[in-house]
């Protein structure tokens, strides 16, 4: 036996007695393991088959089936556990992200290649602010029949699907919401970046068994597909589906009979009228559309500018560091991020060329044919507002700015841009009228005012957090309650104490 077997084999003995004696936690090396994120700070042992003789996965499942069964095993243990059990899982996963924001970052970017570290590492730091089990309160009903309470109870095994915009945060999310709410889950993360999710659900699920003593309770596909799809949202065990992605998993999902909360594609335009703060307009711009190089669905995709402000916008947008392409140089990037197909009408359709997605500035300015200083964030260039920029969800560090002549021109050409996904939109605007008639024609899930996205999910604007936005199934900003099926208990003529 190495070394690291006879620790294997230590952690699950010691894993064991802690189950009958709560409260004992060692480290294998018999010291007193200061808190679960320190103990799984360091990356995970890369070697599953070890746990698997050990009797344990450690939520890490080539076969979907087995994930999935293996997770209605681990729901149906959370269950005895009660809400202490959940507790202790979400606080679990939130002090993981933190203590690994770093390392899982770097590993997430290494991996897609797409975004920032910087802002990788904060979407990490941030899944504390994903709701608990605090978020869930009966409600209750009292009256000359009695008393009702109505609960939010977990539907069971959970199936989803993840990005690669954000692996680890949203697997990370959505456990904590989903687990609040009394779930199990299984994971069918996007290939591109399905290695990074099986070392952090790997490192989640080995200190909740540690910790709670249930191993597989969020479970990923270690080689995901089209098939282990299939079979995630075939299996019997799987009573909701939760997907994260562009319109064809959407699509997929909705598809399949089963109830499926949709977070889908976003193309969220923003408005800036002549009452506006142009500074601040301005350096929030940036600050939305540059976070992770734009890859956040909530993030500045195209901007109207009011004409007698769109001067002074672009001017205030150079002053806080965003360089401006000329035509030319429009055009240029243009060529280099879209190819174009012919579409339905015979025209050309612009289908976005995925070597740019999420890359940073400088490389979009190499493709323009100009070259920027080192540390530029964001590009822009005035468009027209048919131009495929303002039209493909293109999550590159680049925004179009659209002249309009009034406010009423611009809340259309929004409406048309944001293509009835019904995501996200942004006004910068004092005037309340120009806010209330934007948020009406748009009736998008996200409507912010003065601010960049994320001040849309708690980061800057009062609110919680969630990486999944379920916009054409109509839930909104997923919380735990989104997990939950509401069940009522009901106590005819009796116990109204008054
Ligand atoms: P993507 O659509 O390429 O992939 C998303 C996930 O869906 C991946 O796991 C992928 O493997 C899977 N998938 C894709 N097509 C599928 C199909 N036909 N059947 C089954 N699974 C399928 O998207 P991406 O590049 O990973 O992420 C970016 C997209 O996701 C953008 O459109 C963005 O707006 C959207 N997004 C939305 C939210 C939200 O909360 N609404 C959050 C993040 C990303």
């Amino acid at each position: 036996m190495n070394e690291q077997l006879i620790q294997e084999v230590v952690a699950e003995v010691v894993a064991r007695l802690a189950q009958v004696q709560p409260g004992l936690r060692l480290k294998t090396d018999g010291a007193t393991a200061p808190s679960p994120a320190k103990a799984a700070a360091s990356p995970p042992s890369p070697a599953p088959p070890r746990a698997a003789a050990a009797g344990r996965r450690r939520g890490v499942f080539t076969d979907a089936n087995e994930a999935c069964e293996a997770a209605s095993a681990a729901f149906r243990q959370l269950q005895e556990k009660g809400l202490e059990g959940r507790r202790k899982i979400v606080a679990i996963v939130k002090e993981l992200c933190e203590a690994n924001a770093a390392e899982w970052a770097r590993m997430e970017l290494e991996e897609t290649k797409i975004g920032r570290l910087d802002h990788k590492i904060e979407k990490l730091q941030v899944i504390k602010l994903v709701p608990g089990v605090e978020w869930l309160r009966p409600d209750g009903l009292s009256g000359d029949h009695g008393i009702t309470l109505e609960e939010y109870t977990p539907f069971g095994v959970i199936g989803a699907v993840t990005p690669m915009t954000h692996s680890i945060p949203t697997i990370a999310g959505n456990i904590v919401n989903m687990v609040a709410a009394g779930n199990a889950a299984v994971f069918n993360p996007h290939p591109k970046a399905a290695r990074c999710a099986v070392l952090a659900a790997q490192t989640f699920n080995e200190a909740i068994y540690r910790e709670v003593g249930i191993d597989n309770i969020a479970c990923v596909i270690e080689n995901p597909t089209l098939e282990s799809f299939q079979a995630i949202c075939a299996h019997e065990a799987v009573r909701l589906l939760c997907v994260t992605g562009g319109p064809g998993v959407v699509k997929a999902a909705m598809q399949t009979g089963k109830r499926a909360i949709c977070a889908g594609p976003g193309n969220p335009p923003v408005l800036v009228d002549d009452t506006a703060n142009l500074s601040r307009a301005a350096r929030d711009i940036i600050r939305g559309a540059a976070y992770d190089n734009n890859l956040l669905c909530v993030g500045e995709k195209e901007v109207f500018a009011l004409d007698n402000v769109a001067d002074k916008l672009m001017a205030e947008m150079e002053r806080h560091g965003a360089v401006r392409l000329t035509p030319g140089q429009l055009d240029a990037l243009t060529k280099a991020a879209f190819t174009f197909k012919e579409g339905q009408d015979g025209g050309a359709e612009p289908v976005v060329n995925k070597e740019f997605i999420g890359k940073d500035a400088t490389v979009l300015a190499q493709a323009a044919g100009v070259s920027v200083p080192n540390g530029t964030e964001l590009l822009f260039a005035e468009t027209e507002a048919n131009h495929p920029f303002v039209f493909e969800e293109q999550m590159m560090p680049f925004i179009p700015i659209v002249r309009v002549r009034d406010v009423e021109e611009g809340i259309r050409e929004a409406l048309k841009a944001e293509r009835g996904y019904r995501h996200t939109s942004i006004i910068h605007s004092n005037n309340v009228e120009h806010m209330t008639a934007m948020g009406r024609a748009l009736d998008t899930a996200l409507f912010i005012k003065n601010g960049p996205c994320m001040a849309g999910l708690g980061l800057g604007g009062e609110g919680y957090m969630s990486y999944s936005i379920a916009t054409p199934t109509g839930e909104g900003v997923t919380n735990p309650k989104t997990f939950t099926r509401v069940r009522r208990c009901v106590m005819v003529d009796n116990l109204r104490i008054y």
